[in-house]
């Protein structure tokens, strides 16, 4: 037995929803995704009910995140499971606008954000910050959210957002929710689906290398010598590629050459063309 839930396609619906709740005093809360839904993303859904009264879900892949020969085109589509799911777990409300919604003829304004969107992921994915800034801002005010919610699986991504919102004084608030995880460890993510056999296997053993780095971290490996075991073991492991082990603060996200209790070990490595991400606190 599921809930109805409702499905709007554009942002004038969508504003007319969130005028008619805040109307009657109640709390938005904004989950944003790019659909192929699985467990974390049910899991951001948990995480905000208590804080609002109506949960809204965006699906929305963003054309704008994603770079040249990326997987934009061919990112995993699956609305009709994604609402299956969402009745399921109770979601109020399924925005799925299309790009022309979002983007409407004569879109032309993006968001830069500062230093903290430079390294890592925004060092690898060149202007892949600014497209996510844009659209969640847009989401955002689309929605009239009072909270949304973002997984720390992205986590940059979610130190992004924290400070555009701050930078910008949307009037929202961003909560983080932790990563959701396979049995063997394996950051779930939409992504995950293009491995084989094989590469899901081998792709279970990031999360214990990083877990093996950061016990030895604890036991007086110094931080440089962690991020060189770090990525040395992860190459033998078979990855194809470590495109980042970095230890960070966890909120500034720049390096630190000794852990003091507020550190983030995060790594994004690759086999074949797909990107894996996970970080941890150390
Ligand atoms: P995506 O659909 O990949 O854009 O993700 C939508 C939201 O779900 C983002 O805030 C992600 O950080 C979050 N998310 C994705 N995977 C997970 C996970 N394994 N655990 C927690 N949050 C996640």
């Amino acid at each position: 037995m599921t809930a109805a839930i409702l499905r709007i396609n554009t942002p004038t619906d969508l504003a007319d929803l969130s005028h008619t709740w805040h109307s009657a005093g109640l709390k938005i809360g904004l989950v944003p995704t790019m659909g192929a839904l699985h467990h974390g993303h049910l899991s951001l859904i948990d995480r905000i009910r208590p804080h609002v009264d109506k949960v809204v879900v965006s699906i929305f892949v963003n054309p704008t995140q994603f770079g040249v020969g990326e997987d934009f085109e061919h990112y995993p589509r699956n609305i009709d499971r994604d609402m299956e799911l969402l009745a399921g777990v109770g979601a109020d409300a399924v925005y799925t606008p299309t790009v022309e919604h979002v983007y409407q003829s004569g879109f032309a304004t993006s968001i830069e954000p500062g230093a903290i969107a430079a390294r890592m992921e925004g060092a690898h994915r060149p202007g892949h910050f600014n497209g996510v800034a844009t659209v969640v801002v847009k989401l955002i005010n689309q929605a009239r959210a009072d909270i949304a919610i973002f997984g720390e699986k992205d986590y940059q991504q979610l130190a992004v957002i924290r400070q555009t919102m701050r930078d910008l004084d949307v009037p929202v608030s961003i909560m983080g929710a932790p990563i959701a995880r396979e049995p063997d460890g394996l950051a779930a993510s939409s992504r995950n689906m293009y491995l084989s056999t094989e590469q899901r296997l081998l792709a279970g053993q990031i999360n214990k290398i990083m877990r093996k780095i950061i016990s030895e971290l604890h036991k007086g490996l110094r931080v440089d010598d962690a991020v060189s075991r770090g990525t040395k073991a992860l190459l033998d492991a078979g990855f194809d590629a470590v495109d980042y082990f970095e230890i960070v603060d966890a909120d500034t996200l720049l390096p630190q050459t000794t852990i003091d209790g507020h550190c983030r070990l995060i790594t994004t490595v690759r086999i074949g063309k797909v990107r894996l991400l996970d970080n941890m606190a150390i």
